[in-house]
């Protein structure tokens, strides 16, 4: 951008035009700066750089220039002071719980996680002494009561993974700040285009930018943000430990940023679409979507949401089986573990990412047996439902 009387340009613009500074060659388009290590022209230069007297780069583990470009087109969206960007999603959230996190803490989390957010919650940080309690992601008024005087953090997931539950943010925070714990959110299923959780007053936003932010399924990437003296602590953690984002995957992932806007309008457009068409259908139990105004929490969306998001859940009449010869009658449609790509993916839950857990502990984290996940791409919307309902038809 340049320099002279920069206007304050509106996000969208901002995760276009934030870009490294232009190198001798004058490129348009930002350079991929794969290097792990950085050179100083004499010894003076490279200790100041090592006394943090300057900000010179030095290790692509602490930091690099395509990974800060990512950085810093993803603070604009989401309006944070500063960011660390981490390999994976998990990276991430193992990151900001590790950063914050001691042995006799307590966290507080939503019971509706993503799957991976679950075992380490639930069998890995046990192992340092860190309690934890789930609450009903539905229930936020269930919270205040369960904040000991040992609990440093509530993590959410909202919407939440499978099952398109949503939290009331503001009412969250409110309650966080009188405890004083911090507040940390998971802003995958929403992306900052529809949600920016650090405007309502949260501390800590994390992402996995494999989904939604890349878009097109294809590297794995993760990040970080909130005010710069927190994120600071994830950056002391990560620079050490090394869950450092690869800066071809971030080069990447900033190219992904430049149409973000554009393709989570299509994909939030397809998926209200969908939804509406398939509420009432015969083969179905119930059609979830947090804008469609059957939600139990439609009101919650429209609060904090400019937008329903790309996945849309379904409960099929005819269980478990029904669920399997579903997927196999889908012609158009990805079976595939991923989510948030250009493609259309439909996902069973029941039968695949939770099969190992018991029916009474899927019903827990709210997994039906006919529970269907579609992630809505950006195909011609007739052809995704066209699909969808011949596979109902075809799979009764
Ligand atoms: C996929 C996902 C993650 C983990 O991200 P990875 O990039 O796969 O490590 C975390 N949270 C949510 C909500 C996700 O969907």
């Amino acid at each position: 951008m340049k320099k002279k009387n920069k206007p304050t340009y509106h996000p969208e613009t901002q995760a276009i035009r934030i870009q490294s500074e232009r190198t001798s060659h004058m490129e348009h388009s930002g350079p991929l700066y794969l290097t792990s290590s950085f050179c100083y022209e004499d010894a003076e230069a490279m200790r100041a750089a090592f006394a943090d007297e300057t900000d010179a780069y030095i290790y692509t583990r602490f930091s690099n220039p395509s990974v800060q470009e990512f950085i810093d087109r993803m603070c604009a969206l989401e309006g944070a002071e500063s960011g660390f960007a981490t390999a994976s999603g998990m990276s991430a959230v193992f990151g900001s719980f590790m950063a914050f996190l001691k042995t006799g803490d307590h966290l507080l989390s939503s019971a509706s996680v993503f799957g991976s957010t679950h075992t380490v919650i639930t069998k890995f940080l046990p192992k340092w002494g860190i309690e934890h309690t789930y609450f009903d992601l539905t229930k936020p008024e269930s919270v205040e009561a369960l904040i000991k005087p040992n609990t440093k953090m509530i993590f959410v997931e909202t919407p939440s993974n499978p099952g398109l539950d949503l939290v009331d943010l503001e009412a969250l925070v409110s309650i966080a700040k009188r405890h004083n714990v911090i507040i940390n959110v998971d802003n995958c299923f929403a992306t900052p285009v529809l949600q920016k959780p650090l405007s309502l007053g949260v501390d800590l936003v994390t992402h996995s930018a494999t989904k939604w932010i890349d878009g097109q399924g294809r590297v794995l990437g993760g990040i970080v943000l909130g005010r710069k003296e927190l994120v600071n602590e994830v950056y002391a953690f990560c620079r050490s430990t090394g869950p450092a984002l690869s800066p071809f995957n971030a080069w990447v992932l900033s190219r992904a940023l430049e149409t973000l806007h554009v393709r989570m309008e299509r994909h939030s457009g397809s998926a209200l679409a969908l939804a509406t068409a398939l509420e009432g259908n015969p083969h179905l139990e119930w059609v979830k979507y947090p804008f469609l105004p059957s939600h139990p929490q439609h009101a919650i969306a429209k609060k904090q949401m400019s937008g329903g998001g790309g996945i849309v859940c379904f409960e099929l009449k005819g269980g478990l089986e029904r669920g399997r010869r579903f997927l196999d009658k889908l012609e158009l449609l990805s079976l595939t573990a991923n989510l948030g790509d250009s493609r259309s993916i439909a996902s069973h839950p029941a039968s695949t990412t939770h099969a190992k857990l018991s029916e009474a502990e899927r019903l827990n984290v709210g997994i039906t047996p006919g529970l269907i996940r579609i992630s809505v791409g950006l195909e011609h919307i007739g052809d995704i439902l066209q699909d969808v309902q011949q596979a109902l038809e075809a799979s009764k």
